[in-house]
């Protein structure tokens, strides 16, 4: 028993040492530390050009750093990464899929499963079970034959968690994946990420610049502005409407307003 919790218990998976990333003339990371345990669930708030997303990119080893070091799972991240990106899950905003695009749902999750399967071999027994599975999990198995383009945004999001599950990954990363959602489907995808993060031992981190969808109940947050972290810590100590308010440059009152749509409030 001891030497189980010991192999899944804490641990850090991801550590961000003194990350200095610029595009061009723009820095995007300014000397950001940060480190992840196994398990947790991270949230990652600021304003837009904040470096939230630079910081996702980073850590599955899309990122080019000028400075600092990055390790995730033990790996340290150098060149392009893939290796270290088999394990990682990366979920984005939903966007417009041309609505003639030829592949079913069931197809698009079986995307997760080439990295582990290899492009050029074919998916056996065990692969389409375990995308049935997944698609199961998100509640999407009705609609498994249908043409990914005929999905609403909510669907599509579900569909994007399971084959990002499809994956088999440990850690979890998901930038905006409620923008542009509505209030139902922002609310059962949050929902849903938490479900999966829990029952899937996942180490999640979970990006946005949105106060409506702040991922509330979350381990720990980091706000971001500038490059830089600018706060850490736990969400019931950071995220009072006078932090936010700094942090956005708006007016407590504004920010009060804003949270009464919240998601997760
Ligand atoms: P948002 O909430 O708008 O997605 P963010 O906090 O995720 O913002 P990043 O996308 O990490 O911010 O961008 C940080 C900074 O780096 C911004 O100033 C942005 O303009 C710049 N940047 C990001 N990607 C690129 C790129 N490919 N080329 C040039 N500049 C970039």
């Amino acid at each position: 028993m001891g030497r189980c919790l010991e192999m899944h218990g804490a641990g850090t998976v991801i550590e961000i040492e003194s990350a200095v990333v610029s595009y061009r003339e723009d820095i995007a990371l300014r000397d950001v530390s940060l480190h992840v345990e196994r398990g947790e669930f991270v949230g990652i708030i600021g304003p837009n050009g904040a470096g939230k997303t630079t910081i996702l990119t980073i850590v599955n080893g899309l990122g080019k750093l000028l400075s600092g070091k990055v390790t995730v799972m033990g790996m340290k991240i150098t060149g392009n990464g893939q290796e270290v990106r088999k394990r990682i899950g990366y979920v984005a905003q939903a966007e417009n899929i041309d609505p003639r695009m030829p592949m079913s749902v069931r197809e698009v999750v079986m995307l997760g499963r080439y990295g582990q399967i290899g492009l050029l071999r074919k998916p056996g027994r065990h692969d389409w079970e375990l995308v049935d599975e997944m698609l199961e999990l998100v509640g999407m198995s009705h609609l498994a034959c249908r043409p990914i383009g005929h999905l609403s945004g909510g669907e599509q999001q579900k569909t994007a968690i399971a084959r990002c599950l499809a994956q088999e990954p440990e850690i979890l990363l998901l930038d905006e994946p409620t923008a542009s959602l509505d209030w139902k489907a922002q609310t059962e995808i949050l929902g849903l990420v938490k479900l999966i993060h829990a029952s899937k031992s996942l180490t999640t981190l979970f990006v946005t610049h949105d106060l409506g969808s702040l991922p509330i109940s979350c381990d720990r947050v980091i706000l971001m502005k500038n490059g830089r972290i600018w706060g850490e810590g736990s969400p019931e100590r950071l995220l009072t409407d006078q932090n936010l308010g700094r942090l956005y440059d708006m007016p407590e009152s504004a920010v009060r307003e804003k949270r009464k749509e919240a998601v997760f409030a």
